[in-house]
């Protein structure tokens, strides 16, 4: 995908404000020379920004307008350190819930839904988010924030909300509290509008099946405004992405370049509106792709596909980049395989290897299973693993997040 006329025309104008307002991006972009971009060329050749940035700008270093304009902020709070805020104006609290609206609209969401909002309310992005979008489309919201499973559950059949906003991990809850209450028929959800988490494939079915509802996943981060910023329509073939409020990339996460469409990578954006931090090349350190072609619904507005996990997670191995989940999604393909599994990649005679380790029950033919599941990861990823059968149970599980990949490489 290439940069347009009109959205480098956007990125110029972004940049020139930041230079002009003296903020901590405008700094350092007057310091590197550059005072706006004319060609495709000069955009590749802007720097990414970074997390790390934001938390050196904490706490309003990245403020890019003149305080009275400033109506709002937000805040990501990140698993260490500095948090990172964000100051929205008006216009940028606008933008957003038209966003956020035309998320809805693409999951056939319409003013007669009554919306109950299950994220958190406060300095972090999620349920003002959703609340806002709710209103632009004239639905009613009903802004529960989280937790209170009774009550949520108590105003769902009273006031016969027809659209959950959720966490996959809170959406799945609901669904089982609802199975094992019996409540089923006296509940009128007809969408669930997911945020915020990767989940996969089979915890999607899962709770789509048990709610007997369409699902819709929605995407964004605090730094880029908040979740809203792209949705699956109901051909659920990858979720589009605003380009007119966003430029896109997909980068290769060593090298910095753009990869082809349809091939994997960080996803970076550029904000082409935002008044009150605007953001250039932002790297967002989640993984996806480019999905080329045209979705079914005629739709414009590019696509990209699951995330698949974050660019730290990425394994390079003879040359091929590819992360945990695409053999989680392998493994799902394989009912006689449990979901556990683990890689170990070793240098031995002066040559890398890739062991991926699998359990399934013992009265299995491993030797056929292990053809299959090697054959399956050449096709898909790109190269053969040697691929090791070993019985439920044998490998660690763990309360906390497992540890998959084993590096011995660099030992
Ligand atoms: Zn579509």
């Amino acid at each position: 995908m290439r940069i347009s006329e009109q959205q480098l025309a956007m990125v110029d104008r972004q940049i020139k404000r930041l230079v002009e307002s003296g903020n901590f991006y405008g700094t350092k972009l007057k310091e590197a020379g550059i005072d706006g971009v004319k060609s495709e060329e000069d955009f590749l050749n802007l720097p990414f920004s970074h997390k790390l940035d934001l938390r050196d700008a904490y706490p309003l270093g990245i403020m890019a307008v003149p305080e009275e304009q400033i109506v709002r902020i937000h805040s990501s709070s990140g698993t260490t350190g500095t948090p990172v805020i964000i100051p929205y104006t008006a216009k940028d609290v606008e933008d957003w819930a038209k966003m956020f609206k035309r998320c809805y609209e693409f999951a056939g969401i319409t003013a007669k839904d009554r919306i109950q909002i299950t994220p958190g309310y406060g300095l972090w992005t999620a349920g003002i988010g959703f609340q806002y979008g709710a209103e632009k489309l004239g639905a009613m919201a009903i802004p529960m924030g989280p937790g209170n499973t009774d009550k949520q559950l108590q105003f769902m059949m009273d006031v016969k909300a027809t659209v959950l906003c959720a966490t996959s991990s809170y959406a799945l809850l609901l669904a089982e509290e609802i199975e094992k209450r019996g409540i089923r028929d006296r509940i009128c959800l007809k969408k669930g509008v997911i945020g915020s988490e990767r989940w996969g494939e089979k915890m999607r079915r899962r709770i789509s099946a048990e709610l007997g509802i369409e699902l819709y996943d929605i995407y964004g981060l605090t730094e880029i405004y908040g979740p809203g910023i792209g949705i699956n329509c109901k051909y659920d073939q990858g979720m589009h992405i605003w380009v007119d409020y966003l430029y896109l990339e997909i980068i290769d996460p060593v090298t910095g370049r753009n990869v082809p469409d349809g091939e994997f990578g960080e996803i970076v954006l550029t904000t082409l509106v935002k008044e009150g931090a605007p953001l250039i090349r932002y790297r967002t350190h989640d993984i996806s792709r480019i999905i080329p072609g045209e979705c079914p619904c005629g739709s414009h507005f590019p696509r990209i596909d699951v995330i698949q996990g974050r660019s730290d997670d990425m394994v390079k191995f003879n040359g091929v980049n590819f992360f945990p989940k695409q053999i989680e999604e392998i493994l799902a393909l394989f009912p006689e395989v449990s979901s556990e599994y683990q890689i170990r990649i070793s240098h031995l005679e002066r040559r890398d290897t890739l062991r991926l380790y699998v359990e399934a029950a013992v009265d299995m033919d491993f030797t056929a299973l292990t053809k299959k599941l090697e054959i399956a990861v050449k096709n898909r990823i790109g190269f053969t693993p040697n691929v090791n059968v070993v019985e439920v149970g044998v490998l660690p599980r763990s309360e906390k997040k497992t540890k998959r990949v084993i590096d011995e490489r660099y030992d």
